[in-house]
Parts: C-alpha cells; structure tokens; sequence
C-alpha cells in the first residue's frame, strides 16, 4: 500500500487560460509552482492522477550531498539552504532534519570509492569526513557488523515526502496557483512556433509556457512528440515500522540495506543494494546508452522480464490530440513491493542492529524511479519547441534537491536568473 499525503486543497474548474502549465503534480512541479505562484506569475499544475501520487510520495526523505556526483552538489547546497527555510516558507513543520547521513562499508573496493568521491569534492567543503569502524559504533550503538569504515556528513538530512508534497502544493495555492488532480495533459500546442497551450483530457487551456515535470512518464510525452529523452525505469521496494526505540537519528546506507528514522518514531527501511529492473522495450532501445552505468552496477539490479513488459507495450507511443493518451490509462504507476526484496533488508538490517528484532511492519510499498545515462537529471529548455522547459529524470535522488531543483525550472520558464549554474542539467548532453 502506497503512502498517503496530507489533504490538498485541490480545484476542478479548468481555467481558459494562464502563463504556465506544470505537466505533473509531483515535487518538482509543486516546487516550481511554489516559486512562480510567489512571483505572482499565474500558474496551473495538472495532475493526471493524485498530487505526489508516483515517486513523490514513496521516497525514502533522504536529502543527501554525501556520494552525489560532484557537479550535482551546487544543487543540493542551494536545496539544503530551501529546505532550512521551507518551514516558514509553507507554514507546516515538513520533517526537515539535519540529523546527518552515515554510508558504511564492508569491504575495500566500497571503502575506496568512499575515499575517492570524498577526495573528488575536497574543494567544496561539505564536512564529509571519514569514519573508522569505532566511530560507527559511536554514533550507532549497539550495532554486530563487521565494518570496514564509513563515510559521514552530518550536515546532510531527511524530511517526510507525504508531508512535504502537500504542505508546498497548499502554500502553492494559497499564493495563487491553482493545482488540479485527474486530468492528463496529452500534448502541447504551438502557434507560431512556439508554445501557445496545452491539450488536456478535459479540453485545452492557453498559455505562454509549459513546463514537463512528468517524471517517468516525461520519456512518453516527449516522445510523442518526435523527442527522445533516454530515461529507464527501476523499481525499488520501501518498508516503514511502527514507532520503536531505534539506535540512532542519523540516516545510514549499508551495502545491502538502509535506514532512516520517520518523524513519527518508526523507521523507513529499504535494500539498498538492489534495484528491480521490469525489463520494458525501452530497456532494450536504450541500453547501448547504459553500458557504461551497466558495468558498474549491474550487481545492483534484479532484471526480470514479466507482466510489466507486455502492460508497457500495450501504451501507445504515439497518439493524437483528440484521442485517450497512456497518461489516462495509468492513472498511478503503483508497482507491487517486492517483499523478497523487503525481507532481505529486515534480514540483514536486523543482523547489523539487532534492535530491530523488535521492529513491527507497519507498511510496505514500492515506487518507480525515471533514471538517466548519467544519473542526473535534465532542467533545461527543450529547444525543438521554444516556450517548453523539462524538469524530468532525477535518478532516484530527486526529493532531496527538489526545492532547488523546481526553482531552478521557475527561473528557466520565468526567464531569471538561475539559482545555480545549470550547466550539468542540459538536455543536448544526451544527444
Ligand atoms: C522508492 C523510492 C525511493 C526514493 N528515495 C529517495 C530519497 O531518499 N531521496 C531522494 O532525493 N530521492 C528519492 N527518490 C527519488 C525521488 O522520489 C524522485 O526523484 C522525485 O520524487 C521526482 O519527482 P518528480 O516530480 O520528478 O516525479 P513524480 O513524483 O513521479 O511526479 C511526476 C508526476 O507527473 C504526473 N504526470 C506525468 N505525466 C503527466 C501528464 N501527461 N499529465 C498530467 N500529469 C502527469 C504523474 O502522475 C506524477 O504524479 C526515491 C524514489 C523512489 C521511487
């Protein structure tokens, strides 16, 4: 069962006209509205399903820098700087924490790649330091692994993904934007070679700019319009705990599992160490783009061909303006947990930390991530169509820069500075 957000006041009229469109009402959509609704520039979110419904609600809350690509970090400081500032910002406590992430090694080849990424963003100063098994068991109590060592930035955080969505998409709204649930956008439309609207499920609304903030389904939307952006789905499987004395408020990543503690007392728990990749035909388009990723961590996927690849090839790739789009026929993509996957977390968390004997299952659930070639997403201008900017692609580590990272797609569409240099973000790095 997926995890439930905080009510959001919602609307239904669909409005003739506005400045921007967000295609998608997941954290990168609601943080751009957030930011254009506070420069007073009229916009309108359109949801096919539920606000935060796919990845946005379903994520594990860790908002880390630690093991980020170093050309990726600007984002994540500007985020961290957003994140400090969102209770204000939104009126509601979103669970932001500072509280520290701790990755744990077990061997040489992963203590080295710790040292190497720490040696890699030396000059940006992060506070990232090296652990030695003592210090683990230090800041984590009460712990049975054998560790090599670990890595640590304890500036780095959580905050609770169901309430963050839903604070920011009510501050949204209460600045002026109008956000509205169940109602796909099949395309765009262009007038004079630009942008002019946006063709919804429920007739079209005029405007001046769009911005596709579609996460997996962003690959689908552009394609039917003769733009390939190479992003893959995986799958990965989330448990949460009831309330428990827990050994330590820092996050921490082993090898083959991870936890973090939830604002409520309990804990999210996941297998960090292995992804499910449903293979889809697109997984087999793209996967020369992958190779390089591939060889690096195909221990990390469990790949399996099944009911996905066939439901996935019953969507149509392209369709008409007047027609059904994929957008209707999957309201949620709301993959089964893989509770094989889920037991093997508790089975070797519990192993580690034997506190977690006494861990209760309160829920479980899984969520499909938009991965690109490199990992990072793309926040850029899609040039084939002026008045059209992306937000698409975050890797399975989206949540944690979203603030920065929905700002940044505000400042592109609202023609401002950006928040950051957004030089990696580019779309032609793929063409
Ligand atoms: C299990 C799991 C764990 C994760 N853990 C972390 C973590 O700990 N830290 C971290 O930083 N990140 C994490 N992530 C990644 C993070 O959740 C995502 O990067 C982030 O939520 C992406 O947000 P988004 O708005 O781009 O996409 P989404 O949340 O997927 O939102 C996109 C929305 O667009 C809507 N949409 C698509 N097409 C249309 C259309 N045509 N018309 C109308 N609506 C449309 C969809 O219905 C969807 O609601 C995790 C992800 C998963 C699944």
């Amino acid at each position: 069962m997926a995890p439930t957000i905080a009510p959001v006041n919602t609307s239904h009229p669909l409005p003739a006209s506005t400045t921007v469109v967000i295609i998608g009402g997941g954290i990168i959509g609601l943080t751009a509205a957030l930011t254009l609704a506070e420069r007073n520039i009229p916009v309108v979110v359109l949801e096919k399903g539920r606000i935060a419904g796919e990845q946005s609600s379903r994520n594990l809350g860790w908002i880390r820098k630690t093991s980020r690509h170093a050309a990726d970090i600007p984002l994540a400081q500007a985020a961290d700087r957003l994140w400090a500032q969102m209770p204000e910002r939104v009126g509601v406590d979103v669970g932001y924490r500072q509280a520290g992430i701790m990755f744990i090694a077990r061997n040489e080849a992963q203590m080295a790649m710790h040292e190497q990424w720490l040696k890699g963003v030396e000059p940006l100063a992060l506070g990232s330091r090296l652990l030695s098994k003592q210090e683990i068991a230090q800041h984590v109590p009460g712990g049975q692994g054998d560790w090599l060592g670990g890595i640590y930035t304890p500036s780095d955080g959580r905050a609770e993904p169901t309430l963050a969505a839903s604070a920011i998409a009510n501050a949204a709204i209460a600045k002026g934007a109008v956000i509205i649930e169940q109602c796909a956008v099949r395309t765009v439309q262009t007038s004079g070679g630009r942008v002019s609207g946006v063709v919804t499920e429920r007739g079209e609304i005029r405007c001046e700019q769009v911005l596709l903030a579609g996460g997996l389904w962003s690959r689908r939307f552009l394609g039917n319009l003769g733009i390939n952006l190479p992003t893959l789905p995986l799958t990965c499987s989330v448990l949460r705990t009831r309330p428990m004395n827990g050994p330590t408020d820092i996050a921490v990543g082993a090898p083959d599992f991870s936890f973090r503690k939830h604002i409520d007392g309990g804990y999210i728990i996941t297998q960090r160490g292995a992804l499910d990749a449903f293979l889809t035909l697109d997984h087999f388009l793209l996967g020369s783009k992958y190779l390089p990723a591939l060889k690096s961590q195909r221990d990390f996927l469990r790949i399996s061909m099944g009911k996905y690849f066939f439901k996935d090839l019953a969507l149509a790739r392209r369709w008409k303006a007047d027609a059904v789009s994929p957008f209707e026929r999957v309201r949620i993509q709301d993959p089964a947990a893989n509770n094989g996957l889920n037991d093997e977390a508790m089975r070797n968390l519990r192993a580690a930390w034997p506190v977690f004997q006494n861990a209760e299952i309160e829920q479980a659930w899984a969520g499909t991530i938009d991965i690109t070639p490199d990992s990072n997403p793309v926040i850029d201008q899609v040039s084939a169509i002026p008045g059209l900017v992306l937000a698409s692609g975050f890797s399975g580590h989206g949540f944690g820069t979203s603030p920065a990272a929905g700002h940044l797609a505000a400042d592109l569409v609202s023609g401002q500075a950006p928040i950051i240099d957004p030089a990696p973000y580019r779309f032609t790095r793929f063409a």
